[in-house]
């Protein structure tokens, strides 16, 4: 793009939910939109094949890879925080699960003061996005541009998994987004034909020829622009240059849980006192911005075992994996359709709550942090546990006023005692399953946690290796009290022209994994900005 353009709507960062919002948005003939996103096209084979994100996990091709301040409760170690750089975003390099939390979550955010964010009223944009292929109920949709369907990798596994779930005393769970969450099961995901179908796949690349929609990649935004106290566009940085682009009618934020507070910050709303310690002038004082961070801290229990089935770079694997290649490049199908983290299971650790405290995934391979040894070359499986509604909060805060420096982002992991705790019950329930009769056959041993016994001997453990399992939301808080940041229809309180939508905005992190629900939350936001009313979703 040359010059400065004018459009109706500008939306900032092309993931999860800036690509629904770009394609809803841009069904009205009548308004012009402009998606910025700083990362590339993302037309990647490392994006379409599933077992791509082995590769862009670790590293950085179309990855932020950015790392949290030092974790006081986890030994001071800083942990790693992948998120997709590329349309799609966080979609493009994610696990593909495709769950929504629990119903409760929902009714939670509602009872907190944000009217018409109950379940009842979101599980129609839910139904909205989704196009399941095998599921057909009151609970899903089947024509959304959402490809959502069962794992293409046909893996045994999967059933041995689930027989020592059965073994170890938990319900089998026929749909975690159905009539009843509990249990052990395997994961939906969001594939077609055994590829990979992120948020751009899905609603972006179909909309590409939209004469009223212009896609800017390798744009980052710097700042926000303001006329007074309504946003009216936004300065981006492409090629070594600085160019502008305004918008008549809204800016829109959907940079993620880590970036878009940071813009806001760099535009000047946030804690003022803190931007004038930035030198940043204060357009408006929204102390909430960037606070409330939450994630899912999350253990993982790894056993190095036998079978050809579980990915491992042996003589006999590699072999394995050169008949699988060929097998995906005629099929689709198998184990290059593998999104790692195959089955899993949503957990009460203790049988008096009202709900599981706890998620499962488990891996056909060895994963140790993050992929980024060479210990995940062994044949082996893990299974992570996670908090699923952690009661720590941690804050996104600027390390600089430089718009292309990194956010400082502190999750505060286990900042509350409680969160280790279920940390604790949840490793115990997760070794049982692994210990059941079911995997004898497979087993070699437990990698770096056989000698934890007691409570006190797990949670060092937690501390010593306890990791993010790339949930982070609620920097931009929706809500009516002083630490909201943006009200129940995503505006940002105290200014005009200016929304955010994206993972940012959940109030509290839902029990279960966040691409869904992030992209239900965009549906819902395309409604409100083009002012239908939720009578236009499907009920
Ligand atoms: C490794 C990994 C595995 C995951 N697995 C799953 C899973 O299996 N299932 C699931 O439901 N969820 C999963 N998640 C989480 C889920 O993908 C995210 O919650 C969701 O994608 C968040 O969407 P978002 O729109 O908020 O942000 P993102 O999708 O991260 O999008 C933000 C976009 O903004 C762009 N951007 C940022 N700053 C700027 C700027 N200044 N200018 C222009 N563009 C900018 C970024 O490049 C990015 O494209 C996973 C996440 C990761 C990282």
């Amino acid at each position: 793009m040359t010059g400065m353009q004018n459009f109706d709507y500008v939306i900032v960062g092309g993931g999860s939910a800036g690509c629904v919002l770009a394609s809803r948005l841009s069904e009205d003939p009548e308004v012009s939109v402009c998606l910025l996103e700083a990362g590339g096209a993302g037309r990647s084979w490392m994006v379409q094949v599933p077992f791509g994100m082995v590769l862009t996990v670790p590293m950085p091709f179309i990855n932020w890879c950015f790392r949290s301040v030092p974790q006081p409760q986890l030994n001071g170690r800083r942990l790693y925080q992948p998120r997709g750089r590329v349309l799609g975003g966080s979609s493009a390099i994610n696990a593909m699960i495709y769950t929504r939390g629990h119903p409760s979550d929902y009714d939670a955010w509602a009872a907190a003061g944000n009217p018409g964010w109950s379940y009842a009223e979101v599980l129609p944009y839910f139904k909205r996005a989704e196009n399941n292929t095998h599921c057909r109920d009151d609970y899903h949709g089947t024509d959304g541009p959402l490809p959502v369907s069962d794992a293409f990798t046909g893996n045994p596994m999967q059933r041995i998994f689930l027989e020592a779930g059965r073994q170890a005393g938990f319900a089998v769970a026929a749909d975690f987004n159905g009539e009843q969450q509990d249990g052990v099961g395997v994961y939906q995901v969001t594939q077609r034909d055994g590829e990979r179908w992120s948020a751009a796949r899905a609603y972006l690349e179909p909309n590409l020829s939209r004469p009223n929609l212009t896609v800017v990649t390798g744009a980052r935004a710097q700042r926000l622009l303001f006329a007074g106290r309504r946003a009216n566009g936004v300065q981006y940085r492409a090629g070594g240059r600085l160019g502008t682009v305004s918008a008549r009618r809204e800016v829109i934020l959907s940079a993620g849980a880590f970036q878009s507070p940071q813009l806001l910050m760099l535009s000047g709303l946030g804690d003022a006192e803190s931007l004038r310690r930035h030198g940043l002038p204060v357009v408006q004082h929204l102390p909430g911005v960037g606070a409330n961070l939450q994630d899912h801290p999350d253990y993982t229990v790894i056993y190095r075992a036998r079978s050809l089935d579980l990915m491992g770079a042996s003589p006999r694997g590699i072999l394995r994996f050169a008949h699988e290649i060929r097998r995906y490049r005629r099929q689709r199908r198998g184990m290059l359709c593998t999104n790692v983290a195959e089955a899993g299971g949503f957990l009460k650790t203790d049988a008096s709550l009202p709900r599981p405290d706890v998620q499962l995934h488990f891996c056909v391979a060895i994963v140790h942090n993050h992929g980024r040894s060479l210990r995940h070359l062994w044949h082996g499986y893990s299974l992570h546990v996670c908090v699923l509604r952690p009661w720590s909060r941690g804050r996104v805060m600027l390390a600089s006023a430089a718009p292309g420096a990194a956010p400082l982002i502190d999750p505060a992991y286990l900042s509350d005692p409680r969160d280790i705790e279920v940390l604790v019950r949840g490793f115990k329930l997760a070794r049982r399953i692994l210990e059941a009769p079911a995997f004898a056959p497979y087993r070699i041993r437990e990698l770096f946690s056989a000698g934890a016994q007691s409570d006190a001997d797990i949670r060092a453990l937690i501390r010593a290796r306890a990791e993010s399992i790339y949930h982070p939301v609620g920097t931009c808080r929706m809500g009516q009290d002083e630490g909201a940041v943006v009200d129940a229809a995503l505006r940002v309180r105290g200014v005009g022209g200016l929304r955010v939508v994206d993972a940012s905005v959940m109030p509290t992190l839902i029990g279960g994994n966040t691409n869904a629900p992030t992209i239900m939350i965009a549906e819902k936001a395309a409604d409100m900005i083009r002012a239908r009313s939720q009578a236009g979703a499907r009920a």
